[in-house]
């Protein structure tokens, strides 16, 4: 099929390659003209594992092709995805003016019948906007379907091309056989519902992952209060099929450019039919006293942090992943700071796009891990990138002026920590400290 992408981002160009590595023709349409020449050069705006690899095979053979002009590529197409962003306004809300915009240019640009995909979260009723307003401007025929997106940053090209499932919300039976063809050589699990049943499965999705973390994150810190090991806890919690292990690991809270966002929105669209959803509003508010743990931990190890040098392992909001929307760094680096400690950040792949996002010249950016540990009097780990967790932790404990770890993500085994002589403070694993 042909097919063409709107905005280039996290989704779009995951969406865009992987659908063409199946053999689709498909152009990455994005207005960020930087990003699209780019790419165009060979090069990858984001960091996502395998993603390089499949873009070069793909260009070269043919499929794949980049432009920052919307008209032709729409024209071209059969189907045409939306995949702008819907980031938070003040008020929680989603910043539909992407999307919105997106539409027109659709609208503008049709010459016969399409399918229209939105691929972006959107509110329940935001794919009925975006058929008034491409409706409001054109005669062509047009159908509109939403798909919304689950894959994770990080893992974006294997959950693509392997997904659970694929939710696919239409009014035309027509229109949702073409978008499920074109999804079936990903999966067989289908699940065809109404649009705004498919809107709500994506929020209703992430929100409960967003529970299951808090809910973790609070059995964690009664733990560290009675004397209980919260992996463990975890373990036996997720054994059971009812409950299921994953998004049980305690920490320091979610972050990343959906949970935050898509929790807030999903409080605002309640609210504007006027339910009050207490349970996802005590989520978002354990998840941001969570990461301030890491803060307390400091303070009970060090007193007072003024004139301290702190190291931060890990910006970016998860491993494998440049993305540091809604990172707990974000919130942890500039809160140090404010305490009047000396923060010295290492990530492997992340630190451009933090340093874009958030400087101060008490941050000293290091070239690599033990750099960052170097006559630090307290090292916290933030982001569990798997250089941190294999670093030999007696190395860093020599470059170390006080030896004492936070670990956000319980990465270090008891037997790690026993063979050093780190203060070691991990969440919800009382007997590790
Ligand atoms: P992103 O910010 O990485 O990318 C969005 C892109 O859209 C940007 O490159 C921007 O320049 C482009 N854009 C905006 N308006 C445009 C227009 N009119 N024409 C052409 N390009 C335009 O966003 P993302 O992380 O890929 O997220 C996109 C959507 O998918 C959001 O709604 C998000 O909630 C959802 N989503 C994201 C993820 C994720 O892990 N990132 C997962 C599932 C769903």
């Amino acid at each position: 099929m042909n097919l063409t992408v709107i905005g280039t981002g996290y989704v779009g160009l995951v969406s865009g390659v992987c659908f063409s590595d199946l053999g689709n023709n498909v152009v990455c349409v994005d207005k960020d003209s930087p990003k699209i020449e780019m790419l165009l050069r060979g090069e990858v705006p984001i960091y996502e594992p395998g993603l390089k690899e499949l873009i070069a095979k793909n260009t070269a053979e043919g499929r794949l092709s980049f432009s920052t002009d919307i008209s032709a590529p729409v024209q071209d197409a059969e189907i045409v995805f939306i995949a702008v962003g819907t980031p938070q306004l003040p008020n929680g809300e989603a910043n539909l003016q992407y999307i919105d915009q997106a539409a027109r240019e659709i609208a503008v640009a049709l010459n016969g019948y399409k399918i229209i995909v939105t691929k972006s979260t959107v509110p329940v009723g935001t794919n009925e906007r975006i058929k008034q307003i491409i409706g409001e401007l054109t005669t062509h025929p047009f159908d509109v379907v939403s798909v919304p997106e689950f894959l994770r940053e990080g893992s974006a090209i294997k959950d693509t091309l392997h997904p659970d499932r694929v939710i696919i919300g239409a009014e035309s039976k027509e229109a949702a056989e073409t978008i499920a063809v074109l999804h079936r050589p990903l999966t067989s699990k289908i699940i065809v519902t109404d649009i705004r049943s498919a809107e709500m499965i994506k929020y209703a999705s992430n929100a409960f992952l967003a529970t299951k973390i808090s809910f973790i994150n609070e059995i964690a810190n009664i733990c560290e209060k009675v004397g209980a090991d919260v992996t463990l806890v975890a373990k036996g919690m997720g054994e059971d099929r009812r409950i299921g292990a994953s998004f049980l690991n305690a920490g320091i809270g979610y972050g990343g450019s959906c949970f935050p966002k898509d929790t807030h929105a999903l409080i605002q669209i309640a609210g504007n039919v006027e339910y009050d959803f207490k349970l996802l509003r005590s989520v978002v508010e354990v998840n941001q006293m969570q990461r301030f743990n890491v803060i307390s931990k400091l303070q009970e190890s060090l007193e007072d942090l003024a004139g301290k040098t702190v190291g931060i392992w890990g910006l970016a909001f998860k491993p494998n992943t440049d993305d540091v929307r809604e990172a707990p760094a974000l919130e942890i680096v500039p809160a140090l700071i404010t305490h009047g400690a000396k923060v010295k950040v290492y990530d492997p792949i992340a630190m451009d796009k933090f340093r874009k996002e958030y400087n101060h010249e008490s941050i000293l950016w290091s070239s690599n891990a033990v750099a960052a540990a170097a006559e630090c009097d307290a090292l916290c780990l933030l982001t569990e990138w798997d250089e941190f967790v294999k670093t030999d932790l007696q190395q860093i404990e020599k470059v170390m002026d006080r030896p004492i770890l936070v670990d956000g993500r319980n990465v270090f085994s008891q037997e790690q920590i026993e063979k050093t002589d780190f203060t070691y403070y991990s969440v919800g694993r009382p007997m590790m400290n």
